[in-house]
């Protein structure tokens, strides 16, 4: 009895298939190699195209003939597409139910997950109830369901007296987090645990970021000064389309509250280019909110219809070339305010996570802002906080040389 987990998509998922996999050992599997496994499980992210066509590739490279099983993020009319690829095709957060197990009702959340990597991943919720009209969680995902926020303390402590230096609260939109407290509250007690480590959440929805939330953000230490906050796009017609209930206006007012309450705070945001008549003029206006708010990082990507949504419905305008320049003008802008910011890192030490070891050899971490810096050390290391000091700086990376063992 042997099990294999092949996670797509986002942290949620990546969280989820700790679950799985603990739960899994509970019934008497051992994690194999793919080759070796007589399970198979693809746990699946739908939210864009590129990602569903991944679960067809890897599915048909299956050669031997394990029990295979799609989880994950799943659209109903991908389930039935899928359905003569995979033996099941099941909930992750059903586990009991999986007629591979049988058994008594369990809560998804109750399984201690078996934790893989350097950063604890914490689910606070799931679903979502803001129907953004290009996107498929609510769909695939249904409603917004908050955890109790005693259980989420409670494996926070834990994941920091295992040695985690990093807790990520996870959630499709982290803000409206109501478990019996507030989602800035939830920051406070987490802040309180004793210890060396930070915290981080994802995502977050503009209309939802409250100034109790910039408060508690600055006062607590152990929040890191890094936030990604999705603007999607900085036309006020398309975000109406997008159904994005805030205005290019509103989204610059809440920047300038954060950076007058956090002033060092680093910013990223997610975009999207090309969405249904996307005119030149609607981008031009993402493209100058984009250079006005000198983004640190920025997830851009080029809008692919899904199944369901309310956007599928609505004709596509943007080639995609048109949408592939578009997304380098952004990237480009990005660069260029990049290259710029970071040369202040340079002389000046950083405290650092260590991830890996990367193919160079080099040691890889992140600083709290989420900056990426490599420098050569022992694998030891992985999994602690080290003192780096940046001897180089690029757009995208920052490179130093260890201060502190
Ligand atoms: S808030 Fe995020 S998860 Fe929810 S519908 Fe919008 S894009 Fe999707």
């Amino acid at each position: 009895m042997k099990y294999h987990i092949i996670t797509f998509g986002c942290q949620m998922n990546k969280s989820d298939s700790e679950r799985i996999a603990s739960y899994l050992e509970k019934k008497g599997y051992k994690e194999a190699e793919e080759k070796d496994a007589n399970l198979i499980i693809i746990n699946a992210c739908s939210v864009r195209k590129s990602a569903t066509d991944r679960i067809h590739g890897k599915v048909k490279k299956i050669k031997e003939k394990p029990t295979t099983v799609l989880t994950g993020c799943i659209l109903k009319r991908d389930k039935a597409k899928f359905s003569k690829l995979f033996d099941y095709i099941l909930q992750s957060n059903d586990l009991a139910k999986w007629p591979l197990f049988g058994g008594k009702e369990t809560d998804f959340f109750k399984i201690p997950p078996k934790r893989k990597g350097v950063s604890a991943f914490i689910p606070i919720m799931t679903g979502c109830d803001n129907f953004c009209t290009y996107c498929v969680v609510p769909y695939t995902k249904g409603r917004e369901v908050s955890r109790p926020a005693k259980e989420i303390i409670e494996e926070a402590e834990k994941a920091v007296s295992n040695g985690y230096k990093e807790i990520w609260l996870l959630g499709q939109n982290v803000n409206s987090y109501n478990g019996e407290m507030t989602f800035p509250d939830l920051l406070r007690k987490i802040n309180k645990i004793k210890g060396d480590f930070w915290i981080r959440f994802v995502s977050s929805h503009p209309k939802d970021f409250s100034d109790d939330l910039i408060r508690a953000m600055s006062s607590c230490k152990k929040v890191v000064k890094y936030l990604n906050l999705p603007l999607q796009s900085g036309d006020d017609e398309i975000l109406k389309k997008m159904n994005r209930p805030y205005t290019s206006e509103d989204y610059k007012n809440l920047i300038e509250r954060i950076r007058k309450a956090m002033p060092d705070i680093e910013l990223s945001t997610d975009i999207i280019v090309g969405f249904p008549e996307e005119t030149e003029e609607n981008f031009r206006n993402t493209a100058e909110l984009f250079r006005e708010i000198k983004f640190d990082m920025a997830y851009i990507s080029c809008y692919s219809p899904r199944p369901q949504t309310v956007a599928y419905k609505m004709k596509e305008t943007v080639s995609d070339c048109e949408k592939k320049r578009r997304e380098k003008i952004l990237t480009e802008i990005l660069k260029e305010n990049n290259a710029e910011k970071t040369k202040k890192y340079k002389g000046k030490e950083v405290k650092v996570l260590v991830f890996e070891k990367n193919k160079k050899g080099e040691l890889q971490g992140k600083t709290a802002k989420n900056k990426t810096v490599l420098f050569s050390g022992p694998s030891k290391l992985i999994g602690r906080f080290v003192k780096v000091k940046i001897t180089q700086t690029s757009p995208w990376s920052l490179k130093g040389e260890i201060k502190q063992k």
